[in-house]
């Protein structure tokens, strides 16, 4: 048993303890080689045992083991078939991302962390769980964006590591958390486009003098 069933424990136990996931909700899932370690199906994210993960063939979807593995098992093989570069995907129900994208809405830049962070989100309209055609429609849009959101549902974050797409979920309700608040005391001003952009360039120039230090 390698390092990632650690890691995959941790990262399940925050998202139900920070209140991402209520009950047996949400999905966590960790590469390793050509196989991923997904949660099972209907297990609350804290109750797993670590010989409770199930492992998955990333391109055949073979599984292995005598669990059921999570519901949404396509729309995870597809994020790591799609992105050669994510070692990790979650998916969470959380409270504020799921209220506010259900408006139609999308969640703004209100604070410099979300646009120099997140790149780009995706919005997806409400489709059923679990099904093929939510698969179908993670695929398309996991190319280009690290983060969907699923109105009336959920989201989905990737990363290289599992703290990069827990810190995506994180920031992402965070956002949306302070946007609902905002609203309900008057109203808000969002960061300009030139804002975000000032950020983001800000964000590669420290990025890019972290990779001259190393
Ligand atoms: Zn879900």
């Amino acid at each position: 048993m390698g390092n990632y069933i650690p890691e995959i424990r941790k990262y399940a136990h925050l998202l139900v303890d920070t209140g991402l996931v209520v009950g047996a909700g949400g999905n966590v899932s960790i590469r390793n080689g050509d196989y991923m370690y997904i949660s099972p199906s209907g297990f609350d994210l804290k109750e797993i045992e670590d010989d409770q993960w199930i492992k998955v063939g990333i391109e055949t979807g073979e599984v292995f083991g005598d669990l059921r593995p999570s519901s949404e098992i396509l729309m995870h093989l597809e994020c790591y078939r799609r992105r050669s570069d994510i070692n990790s995907v979650l998916h969470a129900h959380p409270t504020y991302s799921v209220a506010v994208s259900s408006t139609g809405k999308e969640i703004p830049a209100l604070f410099p962390d979300f646009p120099a962070m997140v790149k780009s989100i995706s919005y997806l309209d409400y489709i059923i769980p679990t099904t093929e055609v939510l698969a179908n429609a993670v695929k398309e849009e996991i190319e280009d964006n690290d983060v969907i959101v699923m109105r009336n549902h959920g989201v989905l974050t990737v990363g290289k590591t599992m703290k990069e797409a827990y810190f995506y979920m994180q920031i992402t309700e965070e956002s949306a958390k302070v946007y609902a608040i905002g609203c309900s005391v008057g109203e808000i001003r969002t960061l300009t486009e030139k804002e975000c952009q000032d950020l983001r360039d800000l964000s590669a120039e420290k990025y890019r003098a972290k990779l001259i230090q190393e």
